[in-house]
């Protein structure tokens, strides 16, 4: 998988979100998405976030993209926490 190619389809999701921000009221950021994949924060509150984007059809499509570009940018396996 290209990297580059990955890049694109990331900036296409955030420009997607960008359009259907009022459409997207309760869901939560990227920025959210991306600590649940680093398992950051709580783990009740990262239930309840995975259990919304598992049933987003916003959230999951860019969960797993975020997902996918953990995986090309490398096998860093980190132990914090
Ligand atoms: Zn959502």
């Amino acid at each position: 998988m290209s990297d580059s190619r990955l890049r694109k389809s990331y900036d296409r999701l955030l420009a997607i979100q960008a359009q259907l921000g009022d459409a997207r009221l309760g869901c939560p950021s990227v920025e959210a998405i991306a600590a649940l994949l680093a398992r950051e924060g709580d783990e009740e509150a990262r239930l309840a976030l995975l259990d919304h984007v598992m049933g987003c059809a916003f959230c999951q499509p860019e969960f797993e993209m975020l997902r996918a570009a953990q995986r090309a940018s490398g096998s860093q396996e980190t132990m914090d926490g």
